[in-house]
């Protein structure tokens, strides 16, 4: 067994990939990181001429050497099938002099889908052989998006279940609606009395209830986590960088060799340190360009070496992008520091004791070689979404917009810019419309769907436009107090 992957935070232990995927986090709350990265680049001249598909092939067979050509060709051919609305997966089309990278033709508008699709997979994969009862019961807490994309990517697969809680009467009516009407045999959702971080603190009870997980186990069911941390989100996501590129190549926009830049609209770091892992295996990266909404701990950090989350927290427009710890970063210092467990864990503590820490000069020389950064501000968010509808007829969400309106701030380098789209605008029809000057006070989630299409042209997806109708299949609400007792009545129903 190919035991690669071991904590940011020490060495001393290794485990597989499929290990990593299976435990999510490290136990001594590190991220799993492969000592490989980089050991066994991608031939470029050849990845150019594949498709999506085979370009995830090489990505996931490089990065999760542990998982059988079969295995992973198997995982590849579920994921991105006909839950995306386009064969292409994540098509590129032209924004201005720039590219945009559309990441949210999958079943759930946004880019999550690309690893959500992928990672129940990988994870039912992991466990094949192992037990043919029982399986692994995903537990998450939402405030809207990542809920709905992970009951999708692990709605029916073999060996999981997944239990979403939501903020009842907090979320928007299309995020309820896509939750409560999602289909399939292992997936329970259920609105609670309270607030996210309500609904957050409860679950990670349930994941440290020692008595819960024995009786669980008694049946071999282990409760796992979807968070982006991961190792099996992280790596489907390197994929669309070389198929942006490809498609570039394929175009003849870029010869084989030459430098792109990328902008990534950031909140986790998750993102766009898929593109670091690219640029590792071989991808001809210039910028790594990380964006920023009003909550621009990324930017600072990057412009001054200190990480400081002692700010207050703002409520956007782009509120995917609303974070204060981003936790992969973790992961970026890591290679940094070529692997220097012990600082990362220093940086760390700091982080967790005094909300923040700082990187000697040389080191943040070091990032910036990759990384540039900047923000946006809501109103410019709002003004880059109406400018490029007017001025280019393009329609995009205020996640993406955060991205251009960075990315139009840049000074160009004389090299193609790809910036990454991350949801659908009409994911956002409310603040889209806004955006574009419209008065939003009176109508609701679908009104403001009709009135953007009517205006713009622009069709709102079917996956979003059929909630209209779709039957309401998981109407509940429960008292904090109960959502434990709802997760092990799951795992009950599920794993029978
Ligand atoms: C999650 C999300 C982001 C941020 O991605 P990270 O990996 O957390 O940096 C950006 N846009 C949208 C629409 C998202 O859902």
């Amino acid at each position: 067994m190919k035991k690669f992957y071991h904590s940011t935070r020490s060495a001393d232990d290794s485990v597989t990939s499929k290990q990593a995927i299976l435990t999510g986090i490290a136990p001594d709350g590190g991220l799993f990181v492969s000592d490989q990265l980089g050991d066994d680049p991608l031939d470029l001249a050849e990845i150019v001429k594949k498709g999506y598909h085979g370009i995830a092939r090489d990505v996931l067979g490089t990065l999760l050497s542990d998982y059988t050509a079969d295995e992973v060709a198997t995982c590849v051919d579920g994921a991105y099938a006909d839950n995306f609305d386009t064969p292409a997966v994540t098509p590129l089309s032209a924004v201005g002099d720039d590219w945009l990278l559309e990441l949210w033709h999958g079943p759930t508008c946004a880019f999550k889908d690309v690893a959500l699709q992928m990672l129940p997979r990988l994870m039912s994969a992991a466990r094949a052989g192992d037990a043919d009862q029982g399986g692994v019961m995903i537990v998450t807490a939402t405030s809207g998006d990542t809920g709905k994309a992970a009951l999708d990517g692990f709605a029916d697969v073999p060996g999981t279940g997944v239990t979403v809680f939501y903020p009842a009467g907090k979320v928007s009516d299309v995020q309820r609606l896509q939750m409560v009407t999602q289909r399939g045999s292992n997936v329970a959702v259920c609105g609670i009395r309270g607030t996210f971080d309500d609904a957050q603190t409860q679950v990670k009870r349930i994941f440290a209830d020692t008595e819960l997980a024995a009786r669980l186990a008694g049946r071999n069911v282990v409760l796992s986590s979807a968070n982006s941390i991961n190792v099996g989100r992280l790596v489907p996501q390197v994929t669309y960088y070389f198929d942006a590129y490809a498609q570039l190549v394929k175009a003849g926009k870029v010869t084989c060799g030459e430098a792109v830049d990328y902008c990534v609209p950031t909140g986790n770091f998750g993102d766009v340190l898929a593109g670091y892992y690219a640029k590792r295996l071989g991808l001809p990266v210039g910028q790594l360009i990380v964006a920023s909404n009003t909550n621009k701990v990324l930017t600072d950090f990057i412009e001054t070496g200190t990480y400081d989350r002692r700010r207050d927290f703002v409520k956007t427009i782009s509120p995917s992008m609303d974070i204060l710890v981003s936790s992969n970063l973790e992961r970026l210092l890591y290679y940094l520091t070529d692997g220097d467990c012990e600082r990362v864990a220093g940086w760390m503590a700091s982080l967790s004791t005094t909300g923040t820490y700082t990187l000697p000069a040389e080191l943040m020389d070091r990032m910036r070689e990759t990384f540039s950064c900047g923000f946006a501000t809501d109103d410019e968010t709002r003004a880059t979404i109406r400018n490029t509808w007017e001025q280019e007829h393009v329609l995009i969400d205020p996640h993406t917009a955060v991205g251009k309106c960075v990315l139009d701030e840049m000074e160009r380098a004389g090299r193609q810019r790809v910036c990454l789209s991350t949801a659908n605008p009409y994911k956002f029809s409310a603040d889209v419309l806004a955006a574009l000057g419209h008065d939003v006070s009176d109508l609701d989630g679908f009104a403001c769907m009709d009135r953007l299409e009517e205006l713009t042209g622009v069709a709102a997806p079917l996956q979003l436009s059929s909630l209209r109708t779709a039957p309401e299949l998981h109407p509940g609400v429960c008292d904090q107090a109960e959502m434990s007792a709802f997760v092990e009545d799951a795992c009950t129903r599920v794993f029978a």
